[in-house]
């Protein structure tokens, strides 16, 4: 039943939730935050049930929130997106990207360039379609892909080149001309670009930059964000893409048989959110990059090597200092040895890379500053 690569089985982050759960460890594992959103977000959702939002909303979701994503990427980004043709709302980024790939994917032939390592329901979603996985690896010490490497994988029988910037689980924001090469790529294999951008709100270094903004992307590129992240909503999946029509009309007839619709009472909520003065987004991304920060120095003081991310919710430590040249197995012991939960990186590549990352671990910065100090405390204490 399950595709014979492994990339269909059971996620990494159900196997590490539930050793959370089972020793009582912090879990910096799986992203998800520990605090609750806008205040004035989770009321609207409590208004919109109990003023009866409680049926299937539209197929491409309720106007307002169209409009509201219209008007976002218009206000932070410059970028024109028609409510009515350009734009649809999907059970969270998740959906939006299965939906494309089962959408997109013509045939057995058809290649997906990834970068690896990668959000792990990248590689199961192109299982699902069929389709090829070619991946290109992000290197050390940047975590920026070769461009020669990246010229090499894209070929005409490339269908989509799917990027995810700000990159999990790495933290990277790719580079100018890493994405300008991803855009003359695509263009001279006629390939799309899907752009996974759910932690555009949540950068450290500069602002984020997506890339359907570029010379020559826009009519090639479907961007696919969701409120999850950036209103500390990850259990609503409210996601959407936007792109062309006709791909966007594509995306939406798959859609309509995995979910028909999704979120109705949450749809309103997310509107609201996206309508937020610019000070909430500057400030949800200060208090994550100060999380960051008081993790790093914590993982500095037990002995680990740290790369600082650019953006997202994960911090990537080296433990090959602390006898975890092996990550995967230091991760597996982690729980019951120092009550904590990490991911080793190695569980976001495919099997023919597996190895390459070993001694990384990803870190989840996204929970309070006193469980992240007491995650520190426990780290050292263990060493
Ligand atoms: N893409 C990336 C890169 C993510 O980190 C996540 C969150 N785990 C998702 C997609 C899924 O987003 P959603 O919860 O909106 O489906
Ligand atoms: N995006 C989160 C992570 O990478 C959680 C995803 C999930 O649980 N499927 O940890």
């Amino acid at each position: 039943l399950l595709s014979p690569d492994g990339a269909v089985a059971p996620t990494i982050f159900a196997e590490m939730s539930a050793a959370a759960l089972r020793t009582g460890a912090i879990n910096l594992g799986q992203g998800f935050p520990d605090e609750d959103g806008p205040a004035e977000v989770l009321e609207a959702a409590r208004e919109a049930i109990s003023h009866g939002m409680n049926q299937y909303p539209p197929g491409r979701g309720f106007a307002d929130l169209l409009e509201a994503i219209s008007e976002h990427q218009r206000r932070f980004y410059g970028l024109e997106v028609d409510p009515r043709t350009e734009v649809i709302v999907t059970a969270g980024a998740t959906e939006a990207l299965t939906a494309t790939l089962l959408a997109l994917i013509d045939s057995p032939d058809d290649e997906v360039v990834v970068f690896e390592p990668y959000y792990d329901s990248y590689a199961a979603a192109v299982a699902l379609a069929g389709a090829r996985l070619r991946t290109v690896p992000l290197r050390l010490p940047d975590f920026q892909p070769d461009l020669e490497v990246l010229a090499a994988s894209v070929t005409d029988r490339t269908r989509i080149i799917l990027v995810n910037d700000p990159h999990n689980p790495t933290g990277v924001v790719f580079s100018p001309d890493v994405k300008a090469e991803i855009i003359r790529l695509a263009d001279r294999h006629d390939a799309v670009i899907v752009t996974d951008e759910v932690y555009e709100h949540l950068t450290f270094t500069a602002p984020h930059v997506p890339i359907a903004t570029l010379p020559g992307a826009a009519d090639r590129t479907l961007t696919i964000s969701s409120g999850g992240k950036t209103f500390s909503a990850t259990g609503w999946k409210i996601g959407w893409i936007h792109g062309p029509a006709d791909l966007i009309t594509a995306v939406l007839t798959v859609k309509q048989y995995l979910t028909y619709v999704n979120g109705s009472a949450f749809q309103p909520a997310i509107a609201l959110g996206l309508r937020l003065p610019d000070s909430f987004f500057t400030d949800a991304a200060a208090a994550l990059a100060r999380k960051h920060e008081i993790l790093a120095a914590g993982l500095r003081d037990a002995g680990f090597e740290v790369i600082a991310p650019q953006g997202g919710y994960f911090t990537v430590a080296d433990a090959s200092n602390l006898g975890g040249v092996d990550a995967a197995a230091f991760c597996r012991a982690l729980p019951e040895r120092a009550g904590v939960v990490a991911i080793p990186l190695d569980a976001f590549v495919s099997a023919e890379r597996r190895g390459d990352y070993s001694g990384l671990v990803r870190f989840a910065a996204c929970k309070r500053v006193d469980v992240l100090e007491e995650a520190a405390r426990r780290l050292a204490a263990a060493q």
